[in-house]
C-alpha cells in the first residue's frame, strides 16, 4: 500500500520505518528541513536502538522516501498518517491542535481520489471531527475518511512494541477505511496482535485512559515509597508483593522520581482539561498529576540530605538526563527539575548521559558535561543517578569511592543494595528502602 506519515519524530518515523519493513510504500513528510536532510544522509535524527539499521535498509530498498513536500508526499497515498506534536498549549494544559490542524489543511488541499485520513498523534476526544470539518470545508469534493488509530510505542523499545504491540486500536465507522486499516495492519495481526474496531471518539479517549492509568499507578507506587521511608519498610518487597497479583501486574511498579517524558505530563493534563470541560472532573487524575509535579523538583531535598543538609559550592554529580534509558528525549525528564532545584540552593553540576547530552544542552543552564561516567563522578560531593542507563549499572564502586570527594550516592532508580553500599562505605539514599 502507498501512504504518507505527516511527521517524521519519535512516533512517524518509526511507524514509517516498521510499515515499509512490512512491504508497503511510505513517504515520511516533515516540515523541518535539516530532519529530511539528515535522513536523505542516512543519519538519524533521534537516538532510538536499531532505527538506523530498519531506516536505512528499507531506503535502499526503495520502501521508504523522505520529503519536506507535502503535496507530492500524500499523492496517489491510500491512507495518509498524520503524526506531529501535540504539547501542553501554554497556560491551560489543554493539547495544542494547532499542528495537526495544520496538518490537515495541508493535507485537504492536496487530495486526490479516496484516501483514509488516519491520526496517529495523542489528540482529545472530538479531534477527528475537527479534522473531518476541516477538510470538508477546504476540500468540498474530496472523497475521504477521518480514523483515529493512537500509537502506544516507548520510546527505547519503539520498534518492537510497533510490530509486536498489545493491541491496536482502530476508531472508525466507515467500513472502507475500516478495510484500508485491516489491510495496513494485516502484518501485524498474523503476529497475533489483535485489532480493536470502535467509534473515533471511543479509540480517541482510550489512548488517554491508558497514558492517565499508567501514570497513576507510577504515581501510586511513588507515594507507597514515601510511607516506606517513613514506616521502615521496603518498596521493591511490596511492589512485588502486590505485583505478582495478576489483577495488579508488576509493570509500572517500580518506585523513581516521577514520571516525565514526552507524553504522560502533557495527556494527563489533556484529559484533566476534557474532563473538566465535559462537566465529569477526574479527581484521581488532576491528583496524580500534581502529586508528580512536585515530586520531581522534592528528589533535589535527598541529594541535599545527603550532602550534608547543603550543597552550596558544592559539585553534584548526575548519571542520567533523559527521562529513561536507551532514548535521547529529554521532553519533562525529572533530571531538569532535579537539577534546576539544586542550582538553586547554590550547586554545581557535573552530568553525564550516553545519548542525551545534546538534546540537554537545549534545556539546560550552567551544566558541566562529563565524557564518561567516572569522569563525572571524579571530585564531586555527591552524585545523583536519575536515568537507570546499563551503562550505571554496574558501576566499579571501588573506584568510584577513590574518585568522589566524598562518596555519597543518592539512587533515584534503586539499582543498587543499600546493604551493599554499606559494606564498601559509600553513603547511600534511595527510594522507599
Ligand atoms: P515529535 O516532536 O518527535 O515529532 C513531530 C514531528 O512533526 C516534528 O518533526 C515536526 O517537525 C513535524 N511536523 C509538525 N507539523 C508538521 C506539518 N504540518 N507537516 C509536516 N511535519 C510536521 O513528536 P512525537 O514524539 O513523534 O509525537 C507525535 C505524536 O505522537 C504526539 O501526539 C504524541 O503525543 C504521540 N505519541 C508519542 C509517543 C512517544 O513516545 N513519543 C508515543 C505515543 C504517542
Amino acid at each position: 500500500m502507498r501512504v504518507a506519515m505527516i511527521g517524521s519524530g519519535y512516533v512517524g518515523l518509526v511507524s514509517g520505518a516498521c510499515f515499509a519493513d512490512f512491504g508497503h510504500d511510505i513517504v515520511c513528510v516533515d516540515k523541518d528541513p535539516s530532519k529530511i536532510d539528515r535522513l536523505n544522509a542516512g543519519v538519524m535524527p533521534i537516538y532510538e536502538p536499531g532505527l538506523a539499521e530498519l531506516v536505512t535498509g528499507n531506503a535502499r530498498a526503495g520502501r521508504l522516501t523522505f520529503t519536506t513536500d507535502l503535496v507530492a508526499g500524500v499523492a496517489d497515498a491510500e491512507a495518509i498518517f498524520i503524526a506531529v506534536g501535540t504539547p501542553s498549549r501554554r497556560g491551560d494544559g489543554h493539547a495544542d491542535l494547532s499542528y495537526v490542524y495544520a496538518a490537515a489543511k495541508e493535507i485537504a488541499a492536496a487530495l486526490t481520489g479516496y484516501t483514509v485520513i488516519v491520526t496517529k498523534s495523542t489528540v482529545p476526544v472530538g479531534t477527528g471531527d475537527e479534522v473531518e470539518r476541516i477538510i470538508r470545508e477546504a476540500n468540498p469534493d474530496a472523497q475521504f475518511a477521518v480514523v483515529s488509530n493512537p500509537e502506544f510505542l516507548r520510546e527505547g523499545a519503539a520498534i518492537g512494541d510497533f510490530k509486536r504491540p498489545d493491541r491496536i486500536v482502530v476508531g472508525t465507522e466507515d467500513e472502507r477505511a475500516r478495510d484500508v486499516m485491516t489491510e495496513l495492519y494485516r502484518p501485524l495481526f498474523l503476529n497475533r496482535s489483535p485489532i480493536l474496531f470502535m467509534s473515533r471518539r471511543t479509540a480517541e479517549l482510550t489512548k488517554y485512559a491508558a497514558n492517565a492509568f499508567l501514570a497513576t499507578k507510577i504515581t501510586f507506587i511513588n507515594e507507597i515509597a514515601d510511607l516506606c521511608e517513613a514506616v521502615g519498610a521496603n518498596v521493591q518487597d511490596v511492589s512485588r508483593g502486590i505485583g505478582l497479583d495478576n489483577r495488579i501486574g508488576s509493570k509500572f511498579l517500580h518506585a523513581g522520581p516521577g514520571y516525565g517524558g514526552s507524553c504522560f505530563p502533557k495527556d494527563t493534563l489533556a484529559l484533566v482539561k476534557t474532563a473538566q470541560d465535559a462537566g465529569t472532573p477526574m479527581r484521581i487524575v488532576e491528583t496524580v498529576s500534581m502529586v508528580n509535579d512536585s515530586r520531581k523538583r522534592a528528589m533535589a531535598k535527598k541529594v541535599i540530605a545527603l550532602a550534608g543538609g547543603d550543597v552550596r559550592g558544592k559539585t553534584v554529580a548526575v548519571l542520567g538526563l533523559t527521562f529513561k534509558p536507551n532514548t535521547d528525549d529529554m521532553r519533562d525528564s525529572p533530571a531538569i527539575a532535579v537539577i534546576q532545584a539544586l542550582q538553586d540552593a547554590g550547586a554545581s553540576i557535573r552530568a553525564f548521559d550516553p545519548e542525551g547530552t545534546d538534546q540537554a544542552r537545549l534545556v539546560l543552564t550552567g551544566v558541566d558535561y562529563a565524557a564518561d561516567p567516572y569522569a563525572c563522578l571524579t571530585g564531586a560531593d555527591v552524585a545523583v543517578l536519575v536515568t537507570e542507563w546499563d551503562a550505571f549499572r554496574a558501576l566499579d564502586m571501588d573506584r568510584v569511592k577513590a574518585l568522589m570527594a566524598t562518596p555519597a550516592i543518592v539512587d533515584l532508580r534503586n539499582i543498587y543494595r543499600p546493604d551493599e553500599m554499606a559494606r564498601r562505605g559509600i553513603s547511600y539514599a534511595s527510594i522507599g528502602r
